[in-house]
């Protein structure tokens, strides 16, 4: 068997052409939607996301507004900058790239952000509203997996998804989305102190790989005919590759994402949904 191979690219076209249209309709009411984006510190990985998007935000007729401090700022230059957004009428949404360079707290910056600004869904009230199961900005990544699910018409209510790693940026919000009403799968959650994993993902229906460990997940921790996502991005010698290893399980999963092009589009077509949906908020 060979997987399908599900591409973020292809589903995340058609969200990033919902947003350009919703960003050309409340132009036509005279309101620009602002995306502003804080970067700290010089991290060429970091800088290339930052960049993809910003170029995203002007494909959808966004403006953007790139925020960068040397990485000796203070915590509280950080959260000086991030309140000055939260005052500032053009910005409609904001993320602040994590992680931010040693001694500063991400955690802390993400909490000063106005949560009806908050693009990437992480302040603690909207993280909130998920475990209620309340509308609210959900974190971009996984909000673009479900997303992907539904665009290849996946459907996992009362099946097997097991979720490596328990990020608060990925797989706590991913489970908690992935086990909620109307999407209904049941969740398993593994971590670094999982005892046989393996045996785990060889019982998953939806096996979604967060780890950041490239080559974790090889043909024999897949069940035959499973959807496998792959979030992990790792740099080897051999170029960017995710979690999974791509050339022996698409001959076992039943559907594959691929990295890169999988999980990554995904993401920053989220990002752009939550900030329209805040333009559109902060309008009505
Ligand atoms: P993280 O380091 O904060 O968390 C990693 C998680 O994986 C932890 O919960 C840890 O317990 C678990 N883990 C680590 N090694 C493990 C192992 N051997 N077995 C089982 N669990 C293990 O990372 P993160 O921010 O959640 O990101 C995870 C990966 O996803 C990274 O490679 C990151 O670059 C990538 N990522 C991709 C996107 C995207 O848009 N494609 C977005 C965010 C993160």
């Amino acid at each position: 068997m060979t997987a399908l191979i599900l591409s973020g690219r292809e589903a995340a076209a058609s969200v990033r052409t919902d947003v350009a249209e919703r960003v050309g309709a409340l132009a036509e009411r005279g309101k620009g939607v602002g995306l502003a984006t804080v970067f700290v510190g010089d991290d060429a990985a970091s800088q290339v996301y930052v960049r993809n998007k910003h170029t995203a935000a002007a494909k959808a007729g966004m403006l953007s507004f790139d925020y960068s401090l040397d990485s000796d700022a203070t915590q509280g230059e950080v959260e000086g900058l991030i309140r000055s957004l939260n005052a500032d009428p053009a910005v409609d949404a904001m993320i602040v790239q994590l992680p931010l360079p040693p001694g500063l707290d991400g955690n802390r910056a993400v909490q000063a952000i106005d949560p009806a600004k908050d693009a990437d869904g992480l302040h603690p009230f909207n993280l909130g509203l998920l475990v209620l199961e309340q509308p609210g900005p959900r974190p971009a990544t996984p909000s673009g997996i479900i997303r992907l699910l539904e665009h290849y018409e996946i459907a996992i209510a009362g099946k097997v998804a097991l979720v490596i790693g328990r990020s608060f940026l990925v797989g706590r919000p991913l489970a908690l989305m992935l086990g909620a009403r109307g999407i209904d799968a049941t969740v398993v959650q593994a971590h670094s102190r999982t005892a046989n994993l393996s045996e785990h993902a060889r019982n998953a229906d939806l096996l979604v790989v967060a780890a950041g460990r490239a080559g974790l997940v090889g043909a024999d921790d897949v069940k035959p005919g499973a959807v496998v996502v792959d979030v992990g991005i790792n740099r080897t010698d051999d170029g960017l590759v995710g979690d999974v290893d791509f050339a022996e399980v698409k001959e076992v999963a039943g559907a594959l994402t691929p990295v890169p092009g999988g999980v990554g589009p995904m993401t920053i077509a989220l990002l752009l949904h939550n900030t329209v949906v805040a333009a559109e908020r902060s309008t009505a």
